[in-house]
């Protein structure tokens, strides 16, 4: 397959920093999905480096006091305990550098058509509490703001990640011109869900067929239904069969075809797309970062 060099994809340095190896959050992956990415031949200067993060901007999505309580480390234990990573200035750095990309990947794809970040999809993060290895919630960000500044009419957020997109369907409820879908294991985390616009709870065990019939279903609807100017797409590699946390069959090609066919789907429909990584569990850091990269691949692939 030839790869396009010019797919605009989005990465900053500080996204993985130096972190215990044997916590399950592999800090270590976007350096390594980095370094798979350019191994691929594909990240030259259409490479772009988002600013780097403060926590002023999220306050268009976030509760004012959370972002600041957690920016200067006064979250309590048992907030930090929802979270599940230990506080530190590099992560802060990092946490609040990626909505940024995915802001960035957002507009690049809003003029090419096609654009990936190598980071996000912090999809647990709510108004003002964070959970599930999520703190600050880039997807509810990214639609606010293109929203709120005219750059789209409309964004569909699309997650395929295994775990339903929580946050970023509470965060965005009372915003009509974001639409969420999560398609996710039904019974696995968040165990309490809020609703998005279109949940879609898959059983255990299902495998290739049966999901991308789904996936494809689902995202041929929403396209002809909303006609989005963009969609966010949360290309989360948990419902891999041998994920860590995952609980769905999918297989390796699996993944490829899901990535392929959204692309596929939304370029035929002249609608843009940006994707972020999204969640990816595994103690061999290698493979996962070969995981992460199936999106990117698939995207440059068109
Ligand atoms: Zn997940």
């Amino acid at each position: 397959m030839r790869l396009n060099p010019h797919l605009p994809l989005v990465y900053h340095s500080n996204y993985s920093f130096s972190f215990d190896p044997k916590h399950r959050f592999v800090m270590s992956k976007f350096a390594h999905l980095y370094e798979q990415v350019k191994g691929l031949g594909i990240a030259g200067n259409n490479l772009v480096e988002p600013i780097w993060g403060s926590p002023e901007p999220l306050e268009l999505v976030h509760c004012e006091n959370y972002i600041h309580d957690l920016w200067h480390n006064r979250l309590d234990e048992k907030a930090m305990r929802r979270i599940g990573l230990p506080w530190s200035q590099p992560l802060m750095d990092r946490t609040f550098t990626a909505p940024q990309g995915t802001l960035q990947t957002a507009r690049l794809a809003l003029k090419h058509g096609l654009a990936c970040h190598l980071a996000g999809g912090t999809h647990h993060a709510h108004t003002d509490f964070g959970s599930g290895f999520c703190m600050v919630n880039d997807l509810a960000f990214t639609a606010q703001t293109l929203i709120q500044s005219g750059e789209v009419t409309n964004v569909l957020i699309f997650d395929l990640d295994v775990h339903q997109g929580d946050g970023t369907a509470a965060m965005l409820a009372h915003q009509p011109y974001a639409y969420t879908c999560s398609i996710h294991c039904e019974k696995n985390f968040p165990f309490r869900k809020s609703p998005s616009d279109l949940d879609i709870g898959l059983a255990n065990n299902m495998q290739d067929a049966e999901y991308l019939g789904v996936v494809d279903d689902t995202l041929q609807f929403l396209l002809k239904e909303l006609n989005p100017d963009l969609v966010l797409y949360d290309a989360g590699v948990d419902i891999w069969q041998d994920d860590g946390l995952g609980k769905l069959d999918i297989s390796w090609d699996g993944i490829k075809q899901r990535d392929h066919l959204v692309f596929k789907r939304c370029l035929e429909h002249n609608t843009a797309i940006a994707s972020v990584i999204g969640g990816g569990y595994d103690r061999d850091h290698t493979r996962l970062a070969q995981r992460h990269a199936i999106v990117i691949e698939q995207a440059a692939g068109f």
